[in-house]
């Protein structure tokens, strides 16, 4: 059976990727499985230069094929913050509660107009010898002045889907699975799963 190596030691992505491959007959292991533990220094400009970092890295290190994200949310009236820093905002402990404070504190006097937002997935899938692609997906919304909802992590309980007339939080992960910008990514991977991986 083939392989493909999630660089990832989130068991929450592992699992998405697991359910998306059982159709194409390929074995998903995780950084986990394979007891890999070192740091990789993200130093790229944009999501797509970190999210190919990652996956070059481990792709050289096994000799495997790889792919790895990277994710996060662009405010427009901050011009793009957090953006590639959105795990640390607020400081190098990633604390997801302080971020989401940064963030509020930041956007207290941008009028609703202006609130606009989206998150952003890119995964990059490198292989050995080959060059890396990439692929992203976008979910877009408006940045609330407080929090509403329990699910999810990160910055969802202050990001409002209006079509859906709730924050990311406030759906149920089944939900938020569907029209994430991580699902999005996945959906576009399939569609063009043959020419990545078979050219
Ligand atoms: P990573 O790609 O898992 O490192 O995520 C980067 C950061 O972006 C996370 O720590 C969150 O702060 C933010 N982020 C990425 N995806 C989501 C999401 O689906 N909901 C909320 N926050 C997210």
């Amino acid at each position: 059976m083939k392989k493909v190596i999630i660089a990832s030691h989130n068991e929450g992505k592992v699992k998405e990727f697991r359910e998306m491959f059982k159709e194409f007959g390929l074995k998903v292991v995780s950084l986990r499985d394979l007891d890999f533990h070192e740091e990789i220094e993200e130093n790229g400009s944009t999501f797509k230069e970190n999210a190919s970092i990652k996956a070059e890295t481990i792709a050289n290190h096994f000799q495997e094929p790889v792919i790895a994200d990277d994710s996060g949310l662009e405010i427009d009236a901050l011009d793009g913050r957090p953006g590639i820093y959105s795990a640390r905002y607020a400081g190098e402990e990633k604390d997801d509660e302080a971020n989401l404070k940064k963030v509020l504190a930041e956007m207290e006097h941008v009028p609703e107009k202006d609130r606009s937002a989206r998150f952003i997935c890119v995964l990059a899938i490198a292989r050995p010898g080959k060059e890396t692609s990439s692929v992203e997906g976008k979910c877009e919304g408006i940045i609330l002045h407080e929090k509403r909802g329990d699910h999810g992590f990160g910055y969802d309980p202050i990001f409002y889907l209006p079509a859906m007339g709730k924050t990311l939080a406030q759906l149920e992960p089944g939900e938020k699975n569907k029209i994430s910008h991580r699902a999005k990514a996945l959906r576009e991977l399939r569609n063009h799963w043959s020419e990545i991986f078979y050219t």
